[in-house]
């Protein structure tokens, strides 16, 4: 699958969860897979057979109650249909067809096994194990029931194995989401994308709240001369070190964290007053100044401690300001603590 379809798909999926309410229940998403995807695989079931399984499944998932009771009872459900239909071909054919049918159904669910092999080598060692063991049961053909119990167990595998693709799903599309919105080099940092957006939804939000919001920009100080002196490493890793000082103080409250571009980073503050936002300024400035940060090269230490200062300007949005006035007004502000000889924190004022 391309990534582009992986996306489509499980943006698809996430539509689907999303509308049953299903949040992060792996037994839950095994189902709606198993539903969606494995069932409409299976020619033992006419078209309209597959439709009314899956309608009447997702008739039950619409009542929107995720208990255990519910899971058993739509595994049951499941289950009397595959027994269903081995039952209902038991009765139409001969015993020698008998077994046929119940072998037609297993090869089935073998092809979609194996359609679905090829991600997880742990899998695939179990899945080709459990293939032998029942291609093994329908050879020596003994007997039926024996036949039907492993089918019933494959079908138990096959919702095992649809919750494996969940997990996986899930965390491929957590990893998609992370790469979309944070700072691909200071991972903790949200992207400008993300920025835009988090500012935009700020100031709609707090409009209508009639509440403060405040944000301000941090520059680092002669930042060229400290990759020109030291090594463009040396520069990253105070980057890293920034971003961290930077996002424990922001944590505290509750604030959004930003890389703006370069070495300019944001934190965007809901329901803050301009008053209080210069506190927290002055104290990540202070906290720079005095941060020990040492060069690292091959894994030592440098004796010495180099000073890294910062610049922060820092403005409180107005209510017919849209996002774009109030990151200038902070960058104005940070324009002005530069101006004024750099490690300070400045306002925006008219
Ligand atoms: P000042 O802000 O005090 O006016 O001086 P400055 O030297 O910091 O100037 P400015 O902010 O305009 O320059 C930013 C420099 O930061 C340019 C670039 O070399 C460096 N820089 C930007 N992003 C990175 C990065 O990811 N890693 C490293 N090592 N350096 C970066
Ligand atoms: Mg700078
Ligand atoms: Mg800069």
């Amino acid at each position: 699958m391309t990534q582009k379809n992986a996306r489509k798909s499980m943006g698809e999926l996430s539509a689907i969860l999303k509308n049953f309410g299903i949040d992060n229940d792996q037994d839950w998403l095994a189902i709606v897979l198993f539903v969606r995807n494995l069932l409409t695989k299976l020619s033992i079931y006419s078209d309209k057979k597959k439709i009314e399984i899956q309608q009447e499944i997702f008739r039950e998932l619409a009542k929107k109650d995720f208990s255990d009771k519910q899971f058993e009872t739509i595994i049951a459900m499941l289950d009397m249909y595959i027994m269903q239909t081995i039952g209902a071909l038991e009765l139409e054919e001969s015993l020698a067809q008998e077994k046929r049918s119940a072998t037609q159904l297993l090869n089935e669910m073998h092809g979609i096994i194996n359609s679905m092999q090829g991600n997880c080598e742990r899998q695939n060692r179990k899945l080709d194990a459990f293939k032998e063991q029942t291609v093994g049961v329908i050879k020596s053909g003994k007997d039926q029931s024996l036949i039907v119990s492993k089918v019933r167990d494959m079908f138990q595998d096959l919702i095992v194995e649809f919750k494996e693709e969940a997990r996986e799903l899930q965390a491929k599309a957590r990893m998609l989401e992370h790469t979309a919105n944070f700072d691909p080099m200071l991972t903790e940092l949200h992207n400008r994308r993300a920025l835009d957006a988090f500012i935009n939804d700020a100031v709609l939000g707090q409009r209508k709240k009639d509440a403060p919001l405040s944000l301000m920009m941090i520059d680092v100080d002669h930042f060229k001369k400290v990759n020109d002196t030291y090594g463009h490493q040396a520069g990253d890793d105070f980057l890293h070190a920034l971003a961290r000082i930077i996002c424990a103080h922001a944590i505290q409250y509750q604030s959004f964290t930003a890389r703006y571009g370069g070495e300019e980073l944001v934190i965007v503050m809901k329901g803050m007053t301009l008053d209080k936002a210069i506190l927290k300024a002055e104290a990540i400035r202070a906290d720079v100044e005095s941060y020990d940060f040492r060069i690292r090269t091959d894994g030592q230490l440098a004796n010495k401690p180099i000073q890294f200062t910062v610049s922060i300007g820092v403005a409180q949005w107005r209510t017919d300001w849209n996002s774009g006035k109030l990151v200038n007004a902070a960058d104005t502000a940070l324009y002005e603590a530069k101006d004024s000889g750099r490690n300070q924190v400045c306002t925006f004022t008219d």
